[in-house]
């Protein structure tokens, strides 16, 4: 039996080394375009390869895949993050969890991931084809039949793992498969806006951020950058409204309430019982609820009050601007940047298309999708590498069963 994998990346090679492992006779090789095998887990997680997360319950998994969520459900019962962390202590890598659940090589090199996939593919005689790019594939006399820029291959079982290729999804949805148009995912919100000017990197432990317009919101740690707002907050509400964003053409409003534990009621009741208790203590001097010095200064020449003024003094339509700019500060934003470099595709071929029990087409038998070229995409986290390591493990699998 011969399988061939299209793309060298994390769901290919890994897919290609699980079918290799458990089934000795079977001949697989792997098909990459470029010069290079893994790039993206090279440099992903700030070159340290964020592999996977540490939560392992499916049912909590699904909240950080605004595409795929519920439907990856069977998937992540059968192989989740724990079977991977499990997986790469058996063939040769040792990890480790951050506080925040990320799991990384305890080296802080995604090196040692790529390292551990090539010894483990060159161990179980995967066949590694560089530069050499799929064109077009189709299906005839029993056999898949693969037209690249060096020549022609045939296989019996075929396995799609290019990443987001245009060109690929073009030559997909030739062949008869939906693709949803691609639109990028995890970037970060472009705001030119008075009240963050020259104030990059301040940050702030916990704000809500919602989008005005539609449902979308989030929690988490927020960035000032110089060109506008990140971080976590920023990034999970990108990754949740990627498709309606992208339909705004990247131009719409957000409500930052910087005190994301309290409502703007709570916010004045507060307020009131801090002037009763100090009146006289300088407001530029005593930034409240751990908001950064100059925000805080910023917010206080915004709602015009003067330096030297103190709680006391402060008059009603100040107070009412500064707890409006705490609780619902309003931003333009005018476009995307992206983060560190790291960002995703929200879009490629429709999960209605595969069977999520091995990721085989449904329509086409002995073809199967893993990684990016599906429509599925997380959060930051690991997540989108544990899609691809999750697809690898089921579709070996369901290609040692139709062998035996
Ligand atoms: C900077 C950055 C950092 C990231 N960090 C993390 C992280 O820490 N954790 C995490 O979970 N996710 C991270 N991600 C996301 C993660 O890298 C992707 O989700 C993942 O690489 C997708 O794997 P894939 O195999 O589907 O696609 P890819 O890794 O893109 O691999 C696809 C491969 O297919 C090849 N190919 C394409 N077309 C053809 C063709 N026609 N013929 C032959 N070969 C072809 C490509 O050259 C490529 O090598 C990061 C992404 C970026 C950009």
């Amino acid at each position: 039996l011969r399988v061939i994998v299209i793309g060298g990346g994390a769901a290919g090679i890994f897919t290609a080394i699980n079918i290799a492992e458990k089934n000795p006779a079977c001949e697989v090789i792997v098909l990459e375009k470029s010069a290079k095998l893994l790039s993206k887990v090279k440099v992903s997680g700030g070159g340290r390869c964020n592999v996977t997360n540490e939560r392992h319950l499916p049912k909590e998994l699904l909240p950080f895949y605004p595409r795929g969520g519920k439907k990856l459900y069977p998937v992540f019962k059968k192989f989740s993050t724990g079977d991977m962390v499990e997986w790469l202590s058996v063939h040769g890598v040792k990890t480790k969890v951050e506080p925040d659940q990320r799991i990384f090589p305890v080296t802080d090199d995604s090196q040692s991931i790529i390292d551990c996939f090539l010894r483990n593919a060159e161990k179980f005689n995967v066949k590694i084809h560089h530069s050499v790019a799929v064109e077009k594939i189709h299906f005839g006399n029993a056999n898949w039949h693969l037209e690249t820029n060096t020549g022609r291959f045939e296989a019996d079982k075929v396995i799609v793992a290019t990443g987001s290729s245009q060109t690929v999804w073009n030559w997909l949805s030739d062949l008869g498969l939906h693709v949803i148009d691609p639109v990028p995912s995890l970037f970060t919100f472009k705001i030119d806006d008075e009240r963050l000017r020259s104030l990059q990197g301040i940050s702030f432990e916990q704000v809500k951020v919602r989008i005005v317009g539609n449902k979308l919101s989030e929690d988490g740690p927020m960035l000032i950058t110089h060109w506008g707002l990140s971080g976590p907050a920023i990034l999970k509400l990108s990754s949740l409204g990627a498709i309606w964003i992208n339909e705004q053409h990247y131009d719409f409003e957000i409500l930052v309430n910087f005190l994301s534990g309290y409502k703007e009621q709570e916010v004045r009741e507060l307020w009131t019982d801090y002037v009763n208790l100090h009146p006289n203590r300088k407001v530029h001097k005593y930034p409240l609820w751990g908001i950064p010095g100059r925000f805080w200064e910023r917010l206080l020449s915004l709602a015009e009050v003067n330096n030297g003024t103190s709680f006391g003094e402060m008059s009603k339509k100040s107070t009412n601007k500064l707890i409006e700019e705490l609780t619902q500060g309003r931003y333009h934003v005018s476009g995307k940047s992206t983060f560190k470099e790291e960002f995703v595709t929200a879009g490629g071929v429709d999960l209605t298309e595969v069977s999520l029990d091995d990721f085989s087409a449904n329509r086409f038998p002995g073809l199967y999708l893993a990684g990016e070229v599906l429509n599925i995409d997380a959060m930051t986290g690991g997540f989108n590498f544990q899609a691809c390591w999750s697809a690898g493990w089921l579709i070996s699998d369901s290609i040692s069963k139709s062998i035996e």
